[in-house]
């Protein structure tokens, strides 16, 4: 195949994803590279593109698989620097698109390592293949690509025009071609599955640094939450701690109030209770000192009435003594003047008589008109033979004869009784009750106090 390397062709196609979006012949991509034309609908953009070298039948025989970041204008990157075809030149063998396995550079298949990670991996499924994408899109031949049939089939045909004799010769050669040829075609088959596998692998570890990443991503978020949470819990108890302190400090500080006040309270009822005794010891000396007063004041005056009252005991006993002196001067009188004009009356037949209530008439002797004069009541009494009080008791019941009993109310019974004519026949207690009143001795002796 070498022999026609250097008539080779080559082309470039643009992917994204599984889509084909460009194709070009190298020499429009290199205007590309050198910044003459801009691919505005990839600004900002990394596209995934294919180099390819074909064959002069226009069959694949080298692909390299890079990538190509444009600017936001449209630039292709300067700094871009992928050997394309020193890549393709070197690497190992991929599928077979019609001209035997093609050399294939790769993101998994890489000759040159540190160019690894500009290079991405095709998709080898069934349903979404990128190697029958460009197999079908050169097949196509859009770009216009020349293409020339190989000598050595021609060759072979005609050698095989040659003759019959060499047929047994050819035959065995070709059989021998055929079983070289299913060889390589296995061990072919062998390689294309390996690298599927390579890009599976490729794939699934892209896949798996996506999810660590996401892992990572979310575990860091979560940590950093934790610290914030923890960062906010630490000013929470520190703040719990401050309020805590501040609460002690208050409730310090309302002891050290309640006790203040107690003393006070205490030191109060103190003075209160020494001005009470204070003031109890004052008024007593006060109460003391003013009774002292009023009795000393109240004796003086005691002393001054009896003083008075001796000297009326005084005059009062002098005047008794006149009048003693006065009635037996008048009885001097009467004895010496009266009686003997009485004598001289009586001797002359004139006779003195005295009417009394209840008694009838009573003569006088001359010589005791005088005690009759004196006092008629008791001379009275002394001639009836009973006692003055006796006399005066039957005299009241002589003008009245009327129950003297007391009855409820402290008023007499009142109702009358038989009138007793002598006063030696009335009883007193006995003869001044009704029937209801009279009472036995003992009892009389307790109503009549005589
Ligand atoms: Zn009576």
């Amino acid at each position: 195949m070498s022999q026609f390397h250097a008539q080779s062709a080559q082309a470039v196609m643009f992917f994204d994803g599984n889509r084909l979006t460009r194709e070009m012949l190298y020499t429009e991509f290199e205007a590309i590279l050198d910044g003459f034309v801009p691919v505005v609908d990839l600004a900002s953009q990394t596209a995934q593109v294919v180099y390819l070298q074909l064959t002069p039948g226009l069959a694949v025989e080298a692909a390299v698989f890079f990538t190509l970041a444009f600017d936001a204008k449209g630039m292709a990157d300067r700094r871009w620097n992928i050997p394309l075809e020193q890549l393709a030149e070197n690497s190992a063998h991929g599928p077979d698109l019609g001209a035997g396995p093609i050399r294939l550079a790769c993101a998994s298949q890489c000759c040159i390592a540190w160019h690894q990670q500009q290079l991405w991996d095709p998709n080898m499924e069934p349903k979404a293949n990128h190697f029958t994408l460009i197999k079908k899109s050169i097949q196509r031949n859009r770009l216009g690509l020349v293409a020339v049939r190989p000598q050595t089939t021609a060759a072979l045909d005609k050698t095989l025009a040659g003759g019959s004799a060499e047929v047994g010769a050819l035959r065995q050669e070709l059989e021998t071609r055929l079983e070289a040829e299913f060889r390589n075609r296995l061990a072919q088959k062998i390689k294309e599955q390996r690298l599927h596998i390579n890009t599976l692998k490729g794939q699934h570890n892209l896949a798996l640094d996506r999810v660590k990443l996401e892992y990572q991503r979310r575990f860091e978020t979560l940590r950093q939450e934790l610290s914030g949470s923890i960062r906010e819990l630490e000013g929470e108890q520190a703040k719990s701690l401050k309020l805590k302190g501040l609460v002690d400090g208050q409730a310090d500080k309302i002891k050290g109030m309640r006790e203040y006040f107690e003393l006070k309270v205490t030191d109060a009822k103190s003075v209160g209770q020494l001005q009470l005794d204070e003031l109890k010891q004052h008024y007593q000396l006060e109460l003391e000192a003013r009774v002292e007063s009023e009795a000393s004041a109240l004796n003086e005056q005691l002393q001054m009435r009896e003083v008075e009252l001796m000297y009326r005991n005084t005059q009062l006993s002098s005047l008794q003594e006149e009048v003693t002196r006065l009635q037996s001067d008048k009885q001097d009188l009467l004895q010496n003047s009266g009686n003997q004009m009485l004598s001289r009356l009586s001797q002359q037949g004139l006779n003195f008589v005295t009417f009394q209530a209840g008694i009838g008439h009573i003569t006088v002797p001359a010589d005791e008109v005088a005690a009759f004069t004196e006092s008629p009541d008791a001379y009275v009494a002394n001639r009836c033979g009973v006692s003055e009080q006796h006399y005066a008791a039957w005299s009241a019941h002589y003008r009245s004869p009327t129950c003297h009993a007391l009855v409820a109310g402290g008023e007499h019974c009142g109702d009358r009784v038989e009138r007793i004519e002598r006063p030696s026949d009335f009883h007193l207690g006995e003869a001044d009750r009704c029937q209801l009143h009279r009472q036995s001795p003992s009892q009389l002796m307790r109503a009549v106090p005589l």
